[in-house]
């Protein structure tokens, strides 16, 4: 006999105040058919598929069956976007099914993106076409597996119906999981809606379900939550950085509050490195850009201090002072992430405090050298044990790289001395390194691969891209091709929102 799906929704979202969200039902789709489940992560949010039928599974996660304890609805926020207030956004193709309490204790969204149209969708459809919905699936998995803070995929299921983008093209609905989906934005909503009792009672929510160390009793209980936001953020865009991550919409209603990585729209990895890259169709100021990054992660913190100001004190300049002050705080809890990592990649342990060998200058050689990112750092990962430096030096692409492999060589000399130096057995910067270093990342063209043969039908390309981001730090024979970059006619160089 068949089971029912039975999810343990408990839904602290539901009972905040009614102007955070508005009611709404996911609108059915004509034929949904489940193309991926990931059973583990539902295992860890504490429910057993086990007997559930794949129909009942594509019923529920494309939105046709609303499963028992649900309550749907779609979240109200606002949003800076490419830095232009835009006061009424929300929800507009996405439903939060319900939050419940996971196996570890945590609360987790599950959310349905592309369910139909709400209270927000404006002129949009509500819908969300396939290629999307797998660049999310792919890239925020792959996230979770390198061990960056991520939001999650649970299920991709096709809806059998078409949308109409720059071409039609065929739709899914993406099931998303989340510590929350609270993001800068909610708050800027609250704010600009005059309501300062909401605007309490949506940071105690976000004190209890994400930095629950923070006494609530303490005068500045609000600050520590401010400064506690801007120690996540900076630390997870120094990730990102150093894996050569560029998000392309860091808009403010992008930004989450839980220090998750949200929204994976025109997000790429780069290949070759260039501190000036950008990847997203519709960025053409480069205001994202690979180098911009930490930057804007501040630009959007003091947009989420404007609306917490009144939290943080009654006098309004006071309040000001107290922003400010975390806000200068940003730069050197960015740049000690960013550090600590940097000198993993490198073999050091994250107290070797010195700028030696140059970091920025090792970054100037792989841009000048038109060198692959992650296949430079994976490669020089062997380096101390093999003591062979061509593999390393090979990668250098560009005609007459004399003098920038010359440049190399001095900085290998540098850096082995360092190593050396701080009595680092070879083996053991080598182990370190292939912790911090991976070896497969989800490179564009095979992403790019990956949608457009299910676009024909075929999932399996998407099945083993997924399988070979599983264990990114590992170098499997069976998925070295992964590791490899694009050849110049595979390269992605454009990525689109897809909205
Ligand atoms: P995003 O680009 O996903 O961050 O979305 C920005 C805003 O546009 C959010 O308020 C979305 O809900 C809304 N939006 C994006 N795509 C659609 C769509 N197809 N239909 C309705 N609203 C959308
Ligand atoms: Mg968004």
């Amino acid at each position: 006999m068949l089971m029912s799906l039975q999810i343990p929704f408990s839904n602290a979202y539901a009972t905040l105040p009614e102007n955070f969200f508005r009611r709404e039902t996911p609108t059915a789709i004509k034929s949904p058919v489940l193309q991926k489940f990931n059973n583990a992560l539902a295992a860890e949010l504490g429910f057993d598929v086990e007997g559930i039928s794949d129909d009942e599974l594509a019923e529920v996660f494309g939105g046709n069956r609303i499963p028992a304890g649900a309550d749907p609805l779609a979240m109200a926020y606002s949003g800076h976007q490419f830095g232009n207030l835009n006061p009424t956004l929300g929800d507009g193709r996405a439903i939060l099914l319900g939050d419940l309490i996971d196996s570890h204790g945590q609360r987790r969204d599950i959310q349905l993106k592309g369910a139909g149209t709400t209270a927000f969708s404006r002129m949009g459809d509500g819908r969300s076409p396939l290629g999307p919905a797998m660049r999310e699936y792919i890239l925020c998995e792959a996230m979770n597996a390198l061990g960056v803070p991520s939001t999650r995929a649970l299920a991709l299921v096709s809806t059998g119906e078409k949308v109409v983008r720059d071409r039609l093209e065929p739709g899914a609905v993406f099931t998303r999981v989340a510590a929350s989906h609270i993001r800068v934005g909610t708050f800027q909503f609250l704010a600009l809606n005059g309501d300062a009792e909401g605007l309490k009672v949506l940071a105690n929510h976000v004190l209890e379900r994400h930095y629950p160390d923070i006494d609530t009793n303490a005068d500045d209980c609000y600050v520590q939550l401010f400064r506690a936001i801007c120690q996540r953020q900076a630390a997870l865009i120094a990730r990102w950085m150093n894996l050569g991550f560029i998000h392309g919409v860091m808009n403010t209603d992008n930004m989450t509050i839980s220090g998750e990585t949200i929204d994976y729209g025109p997000c790429a990895f780069m290949d070759t490195y260039h501190a000036a890259q950008v990847f997203s169709s519709i960025d053409r100021q480069g205001r994202y850009a690979y180098q911009n990054q930490p930057a804007i992660g501040q630009w959007n913190l003091a947009r989420l201090a404007e609306p917490m100001l009144s939290l943080f004190d009654s006098d309004q300049k006071e309040a000001i002072a107290k922003a400010s002050a975390v806000l200068k705080e940003y730069p050197d809890m960015y740049e000690s992430a960013w550090r600590d990592g940097f000198n993993r990649k490198l073999g050091f342990s994250e107290t070797a405090g010195t700028d030696q060998p140059p970091r920025q200058q090792l970054l100037d050689i792989l841009e000048r050298g038109e060198i692959d990112f992650t296949l430079f750092f994976r490669r020089l990962s062997h380096l101390p044990v093999t003591q062979n430096r061509e593999p390393v030096l090979k990668l250098i692409t560009v005609f007459q790289g004399d003098s920038v492999r010359n440049e190399l060589n001095e900085w290998l000399d540098q850096w082995l001395a360092q190593l050396t130096e701080q009595a680092i057995e070879p083996d053991q910067a080598t182990q370190l390194m292939k912790q911090n270093n991976p070896a497969v990342i989800p490179r564009n063209h095979r992403v790019a691969e990956a949608i457009k043969a299910a676009e024909g039908g075929d999932y399996s390309v998407f099945e083993n891209l997924l399988k070979a981001l599983k264990k990114p730090y590992e170098e499997l024979a069976e998925f070295e091709d992964y590791q490899k970059p694009p050849q110049p006619e595979e390269a992605v160089i454009r990525t689109f929102c897809g909205t």
